[in-house]
């Protein structure tokens, strides 16, 4: 078991000063109860808190420490860029090398924009897929998660098919009318709002795999289906890469499914742990970005050069290095067959979603497709699942609706211990 006292201290000391204490909701451990550890620091597989408690990582920042933490060629690229100052607000030759770098890893995207987050990319993407469609709707699907922007944070209605209400305080039912919901991998759903909203709709934008309901792959047919319904109708089809870009594939989904997106939004691994989003796409709709095209973007800290350095750094790694992606399906492969085998062992059945290394386990029998089936699954049962997992020193994103991201530092023995960990909770959970 883990002491936590230094973390408990921190944790009412920061909740003084800082709403929940936290900077971002999930990490306030709500859904799990208990205290968030602190952290001190982390190296390759493994995060240190400020008690000196020890843990194999399988959040990873969320994802943009797909090669482990404290990586040296990312740290050493950082380091030698700080000395130059930290940021000018004027362009630099690392804009133009991470630029083309992108554009040489991503197959349908001509031109990108640096940005701050992956809110920001998202946001912007939408409001340049109005813009140059002159349109004014969009299309997202239940259980995607685009980032913290007004019209992204809409939940379904009654049924597929029903306009969108907020659900976050703040966002008027003004911005909510223009979201459409439909559920994932329905594109049933998908033709009917199109039909009921001719020449209304800008986008839609996807999660190419879901990552922020649990994971959640698209069905053979469902992406190739979303390309298909755009180009008849005169829609942008965006692809939400932020959490499978550069993770997938050096491309992304778009190159692992080879399904291409008219936009592409990009964050996380793009940063190389630094504050970094990107949107880029077909040339002729980025031209209609300021200072070329009349839609409005901007940034003081956009394509900051010690942003750039990291993110320069992490990109050229995994460009270089195919390898990587090959050791990443070997790491998601061998934790899938654990848990498969611990559940056979135990005589369980619960559903794993996977791919490459995006994983988790859903608290249900049934197959799990879209938002509904995940929320169906039992997930009071993860709260001891979770905690199981951190007082055994394993640490799982504190959320049922969150894959885990793993990285290339998990060596065999931690994938063993991530395993049997797997078992030991489930026997004591069902004991
Ligand atoms: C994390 C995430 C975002 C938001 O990115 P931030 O950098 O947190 O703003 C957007 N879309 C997807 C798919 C994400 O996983």
């Amino acid at each position: 078991m883990p002491q936590l006292s230094t973390s408990k201290k921190l944790f009412s000391e920061a909740e003084k000063y800082i709403p929940g204490g936290v900077n971002s909701p999930v990490r306030a451990f709500k859904a799990v109860g208990g205290t968030p550890a602190f952290i001190n620091s982390a190296k390759g597989a493994y995060i240190f808190d400020e008690d000196g408690n020890k843990y194999i990582e399988l959040i990873n920042s969320w994802g943009p420490m797909v090669l482990g933490h404290a990586h040296t060629e990312i740290s050493e690229a950082v380091k030698n860029a700080v000395d130059q100052s930290l940021s000018y607000g004027a362009p630099t030759a690392k804009e133009v090398d991470i630029a083309k770098l992108i554009v040489s890893m991503m197959p349908s995207v001509e031109k990108v924009r640096m940005v701050n987050s992956g809110t920001e990319a998202t946001m912007s993407a939408v409001r340049l897929a109005r813009g140059y469609t002159n349109r004014n709707k969009f299309i997202k699907f239940e259980g995607c998660y685009h980032g913290h922007a007004d019209s992204f944070l809409i939940a379904a209605g009654s049924g597929a098919v029903t306009m969108g209400t907020p659900n976050s305080p703040g966002v008027t039912e003004g911005t909510a009318k223009d979201t459409l919901l439909a559920p994932y991998n329905d594109l049933d759903a998908v033709d009917s709002l199109v039909k009921s909203n001719p020449e209304q709709i800008a986008a839609i934008i996807v999660e190419p795999v879901a990552g922020n309901m649990g994971c959640v792959l698209p069905k053979p047919g469902f992406l190739e289906g979303l390309r298909k319904v755009c180009d008849e109708n005169g829609i942008v089809l965006i692809f939400d890469e932020v959490m499978t870009g550069f993770r997938l594939a050096p491309g992304g989904a778009q190159e692992y499914f080879n399904v291409m997106p008219d936009l592409t939004c990009m964050g996380k691994i793009i940063g190389g742990g630094m504050p970094v989003g990107a949107y880029g796409g077909k040339q002729e709709i980025m031209d209609y970005i300021s200072p070329v095209g009349p839609v409005y973007q901007a940034g003081t800290l956009s394509g900051n050069p010690i942003a750039m350095a990291a993110g320069y750094a992490m990109l050229s790694h995994l460009n270089e290095n195919k390898s990587v992606y090959k050791k990443l399906n070997e790491v998601g492969e061998k934790i899938k067959t654990g848990y498969e085998s611990n559940l056979e062992k135990l005589g369980l059945n619960y559903t794993i979603n996977h791919l490459g290394s995006m994983i988790n386990m859903f608290f249900t029998d049934k197959e799990v497709h879209n938002f509904k089936d995940a929320q169906n699954a039992d997930t009071d049962k993860f709260k001891p699942f979770f905690h199981g997992h951190l007082d055994r020193g394993v640490y799982l994103p504190p959320s049922a609706f969150e894959s885990y991201f793993l990285s290339t530092a998990l060596s065999d023995e931690d994938i063993d211990k991530v395993v049997q960990t797997h078992y030991d909770v489930l026997k004591e959970m069902h004991s």
